[in-house]
């Protein structure tokens, strides 16, 4: 999740405001905090923290400040040589990035200008990405859940809704041995400030999450959710914040990752260590 801290529960916090009973539940009984800051100033931003993210890279470090957004030529380079993806896919082990592309056209996502640190990631490890056939037969997530922001772009099939979607996730996930799903409207809300969007997105993701808790509840079966820096949290500004990030681990495994993972960078380790 783009965005998500850790952060005192104030009337700021809509995350405490009612809004996602499940997702609170979890932050107060779940998460471990972690850092975001990777001991670099300022604010994190999402360039970095995700690449921190996916590679164990301490990415922020390496380029001397946080960068936000999209990753250049540097981060991305960082990223096709480390990322969690492409290291599992050399192990022999079936990992997926979730999330819908709306296109047909891999090239096109290939040829794009601008990709997101999970893009970079996706693509190097696979050569391809989940498509609109992916998302049409229910083999793939779109980014907003409901698949409402498509209609504007010419999108004629079926939406769905929230719950459907994380079960669409969670079998998805029955079917790999890596799952990874990446959410940023928390982020987009964050940055807006609009308190009636902010409850909103914390609901639509609340009723996701209540479709893929169920998955957790599988034998030898690992949930995880986490952040790459704070700011829904935090509804007094529309910034980034300097919280800690949350890291909440749910079924195998879950108590020694928790032990185990105090920054973004140690995600990615501790992670490969599940998967010899
Ligand atoms: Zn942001």
């Amino acid at each position: 999740m783009d965005g998500l801290g850790l952060g005192p529960e104030s009337e700021h916090n809509p995350l405490f405001s009612g809004a996602c009973p499940r997702l609170a539940r979890l932050l107060r009984e779940e998460a471990a905090p972690i850092d975001a800051g990777l001991g670099v100033p300022g604010l994190p931003q999402s360039a970095t923290g995700q690449t921190a993210l996916l590679t164990g890279v301490n990415a922020p470090a390496v380029m001397g400040r946080h960068i936000e957004g999209l990753p250049g030529p540097r981060l991305k380079e960082i990223i096709r040589e480390h990322n969690l993806l492409s290291a599992l896919a050399a192990r022999g082990y079936r990992a997926t990035f979730a999330n819908a592309y709306y296109t047909r056209d891999i090239e096109e996502v290939r040829s794009r200008r601008f990709q997101s640190v999970t893009t970079v990631a996706t693509l190097a490890a696979f050569g391809a990405v989940r498509d609109t056939a992916d998302l049409l037969a229910g083999r793939a997530v779109y980014q907003d859940l409901t698949r409402a922001s498509l209609r504007e772009r010419g999108y004629d099939g079926p939406f769905v809704t929230p719950a459907q979607a994380g079960r669409d996730l969670a079998a998805l996930a029955t079917e790999h041995d890596f799952t990874l799903f990446e959410y940023f409207q928390t982020d987009r809300a964050g940055h807006k400030g609009d308190a009636e969007r902010t409850r909103r997105v914390l609901g639509e993701f609340d009723e996701f999450l209540g479709g893929v808790l169920a998955f957790a509840e599988g034998e030898r079966r690992l949930l995880l959710l986490t952040s790459d820096h704070g700011n829904i949290e935090d509804a007094a500004t529309r910034t980034h914040t300097g919280n800690p990030v949350p890291f909440v681990a749910l079924g195998a495994g879950a108590g020694a990752l928790k032990i185990r993972v105090r920054a973004l960078t140690d995600i990615a380790p501790a992670l490969l260590d599940l998967y010899p």
